[in-house]
């Protein structure tokens, strides 16, 4: 039987892993829809040549492989996607690519157009998130703005890093990249993913400059620290690099002290685009449209935001009914425990239910059992010496 989409991988289609190497994986690299908190992410391809030190390929176990290869072709990845247990069509968003490979390099970038054309014909309007550091270039953007129906966003990882060590992959390549998109960008939105931004590495009044500079050339910003859980930390001690931090916290580190320090300098900036604190926020302000993680219940999250932008999450935001949520979250197995005027907190349902739940009532679901600190926005406990001392 011919494949619905044949002819849409432009050139020499990567190979289909064996079953055998398939089976060696780790279960979650095999497992290719994941429920994260930024959409429903799609992950058929997995290798990444790039080598940044703080990969999330790391947690995967997937750090040594190199060369991208597929675990099956895109029409089986977009039905597996389609038909997920918790997708729905036109709110779920989608993320494509972003575990364990870059999704434009070279070998990689004419599947993540077959998936994006497969997703577009399917009338689908859900967001479409495509985070790269690699090149983009202006055929590239006639391709990502054939798009009719997906609400695409491309988001390019810039971090300055200049230690090849952690980063070998020059960072005038995403530069280039975010400025040719931006630049022909025009069924698509462009976000400078500005990230990780880490103390002592990237963080001089010289980085921080370089990066509102950038950001002349997005529709938003969206900044971002360090996911230093353990095994980026025991990656940095083995090849014997700097450690920015002691601990390794299951959250996102940003102290307190240099998110002032950016919001300070994008203060005295001109014709930057608007810094966002959640990769969600940007991705909604770039289209018009609220966020769909309900952030704006976490209101210190907003003082930062246009006033357009909060005008939209003020009307978007509503308290969903306690019967229906009650109903919603016992359907996945937890419970409700309240419902208050930043979340909605349940108990005993892990993270993907979780992010169902928050993206289809468009309100913060948090687990009773992993509180969120006040002004913290989500992060770990690590540079905020408020909390650090009351724990
Ligand atoms: S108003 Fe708040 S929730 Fe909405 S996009 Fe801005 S920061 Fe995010």
């Amino acid at each position: 039987m011919t494949s619905p989409i044949e002819g849409l991988v432009i050139g020499r289609p990567l190979p289909i892993l064996a079953p055998a190497t398939i089976a060696a994986l780790q279960p979650s690299l095999r497992d290719v829809v994941e429920y994260r908190k930024s959409g429903l992410s799609l992950n058929w391809i997995v290798g990444c040549p790039l080598d940044c030190g703080y990969c999330v390929r790391h947690f995967f176990d997937n750090y040594d492989m190199k060369v991208p290869r597929a675990l099956m072709p895109e029409d089986q990845a977009a039905e597996m996607l389609v038909t997920h247990k918790y997708f729905r069509p036109h709110i779920t968003p989608i993320q494509l690519l972003n575990r364990a490979t870059d999704p434009m390099l070279p070998r990689v970038k004419p599947h993540t157009f077959a998936m994006l054309r497969l997703l577009d014909l399917k009338g689908l309007t859900n967001h479409v998130l495509v985070i790269t550091r690699w090149r983009i270039d202006p055929e590239d953007c006639a391709i990502l703005n054939s798009f009719k129906n997906i609400r695409l966003t491309i988001l390019v990882t810039h971090s300055g890093i200049s230690d090849d060590r952690i980063e070998p992959v020059d960072s005038n390549i995403a530069a280039t990249s975010l400025r040719v998109a931006y630049e022909n960008a025009r069924r698509y939105r462009v976000i400078l993913y500005w990230r990780p931004i880490v103390p002592g590495l990237n963080d001089s009044d010289n980085h921080l400059r370089r990066g509102l500079e950038l950001s002349r050339f997005a529709h938003a910003t969206v900044f971002t620290g360090l996911f230093y859980k353990d095994q980026i930390k025991q990656y940095f001690q083995a090849q014997g690099l700097p450690e920015p931090y002691d601990e390794g916290p299951r959250r996102k580190i940003m102290p307190e002290a240099l998110e002032q320090r950016i919001l300070d300098a994008a203060a005295g900036f001109e014709g930057g685009s608007p810094l966002f604190r959640k990769t969600s926020c940007g991705v909604a302000y770039a289209h018009g449209v609220a966020d769909y993680n309900g952030h704006y219940g976490i209101r210190e999250l907003c003082d930062i935001c246009p006033v357009a932008q909060i005008g939209r999450c003020a009307d978007a935001w509503k308290r969903p009914a306690e019967s229906e949520v009650d109903a919603f979250a016992q359907q996945l197995g937890g419970a409700l425990i309240e419902i208050n005027e930043r979340a909605i907190v349940v108990e005993g349902l892990p993270e993907q239910p979780r992010y169902l739940m928050q993206h289809n009532l468009g309100y913060q679901v948090h687990d009773v059992a992993r509180p969120h600190q006040l002004n913290h926005h989500g992060r770990a406990d690590i540079g905020w010496p408020a909390t650090e001392e009351t724990l």
